[in-house]
């Protein structure tokens, strides 16, 4: 098999073949289903996690936090040999091995059937950032904020999960506001994934307005937290929702109680990576049945397995757009 490989702690990435034994053996216990990777996506940890910043926390590694792949043994009874399935975190590029590989042996709790719409290209194009914006889009969705209830705001929106739960959003009936950093640069791009006005994301990133600001999104999607989260709970309608899932600009939240305890306002978590499987079935199926597949294709960019190295600076540097696939097999 091949892998992307990073022995131990600060040592640099590189592109390993060897027996599958060599490079899987003796890692995860239990049930486990082996699989051949069809597909890996490439998501802003495993730019983290390839420049060593924090994320892996097992070695040797291999990164790669989504695969698409076919069984080709298992342990459990609800996987048969041949089944096409799709694995989003549960450990994997972080504390277990992960996607960049053309093998993995991975635990069985977490694996989604692949939807019969769906083909693994397309399902590794969605990847981890796709599921956490429908993920993100549900718990919107569960508290009333309906295409009815006003706009809704999407930050860090040329990225991965901002482009897709811009698509998804709109798809639905929302009215979609785009912030993003590159509006000139992509504004038509994001206009085409279903954005109906597109602000510069200095508005919201650069200070901390006032703990309360004019009433606007009656929901959002921020995936890039610090300063901009604030700004956007200070802009939030009374009894709006935003779902948090990202930390592009920060991790911090230098804000006050002020947009919840005088506008009902609720700030509630997306996390794609201990999902429940009922939240991850449930999940694919709203990706399955509301987003423009065509549109996929469009916003997503293949590499090779030997191009996920130098490509972290370049996720990290927040100059990618859209969604990019893994070809293991290239
Ligand atoms: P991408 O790199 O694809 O997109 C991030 C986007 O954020 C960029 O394209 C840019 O959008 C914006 N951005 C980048 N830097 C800054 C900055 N300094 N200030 C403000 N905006 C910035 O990453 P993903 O979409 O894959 O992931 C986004 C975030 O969500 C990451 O923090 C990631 O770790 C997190 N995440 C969390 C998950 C979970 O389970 N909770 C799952 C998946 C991702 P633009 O140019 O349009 O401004």
């Amino acid at each position: 098999m091949r892998a992307v490989v990073i022995e131990s702690k600060g040592a640099e990435a590189r592109v390993v073949e060897a027996e599958e034994a060599e490079l899987l053996d003796g890692e995860a216990t239990g049930e486990l289903v082996e699989l051949d990777v069809l597909y890996s996506s490439y998501n802003y940890k495993d730019g983290m996690a390839l420049a060593n910043r924090g994320i892996l926390r097992s070695y040797p590694a291999i990164p790669g936090i989504d695969i698409v792949g076919r069984v080709t043994r298992s342990d459990s009874s609800d996987w048969a040999v041949g089944e096409e399935v799709v694995l989003n975190g549960d450990g994997i590029g972080e504390t277990l091995r992960g996607g960049f590989a053309t093998r993995a042996r991975v635990r069985p709790d977490a694996l989604v059937r692949l939807p019969e719409s769906i083909s693994p290209f397309r399902a590794a194009a969605i990847g981890t950032a796709g599921f956490t914006a429908a993920i993100a889009a549900l718990k919107l969705e569960d508290v009333g904020v309906v295409p009815d209830s006003g706009e809704v705001l999407v930050t860090g929106a040329a990225g991965g999960v901002g482009s897709i739960a811009i698509a998804l959003l709109a798809r639905a009936g929302y009215r979609v506001v785009a912030s993003s950093g590159r509006k000139d640069e992509q504004g038509e791009y994001l206009r085409w994934l279903g954005a109906s006005e597109i602000i510069d994301r200095r508005e919201l990133s650069d200070e901390v307005g006032k703990p309360l600001q004019s009433e606007r999104w009656a929901g959002a999607i921020d995936s890039v937290g610090s300063t901009t989260l604030v700004n956007v709970l200070a802009q939030t309608k009374y009894g709006g929702t935003v779902a948090t899932c990202g930390l592009a600009q920060g991790p911090d939240l230098p804000g006050t109680v002020l947009p919840y305890i005088l506008r009902g306002v609720t700030l509630t978590g997306a996390n794609s990576v201990y999902a429940p499987r009922d939240l991850r079935e449930r999940a694919w199926t709203t990706l399955a049945d509301r987003l423009d597949l065509a549109k996929v294709d469009e916003l997503t960019t293949t590499i090779g397995l030997a191009d996920t190295i130098p490509y972290a600076e370049r996720i990290l540097a927040g100059q990618t757009r859209g969604r990019t696939v893994v070809d293991v097999d290239a």
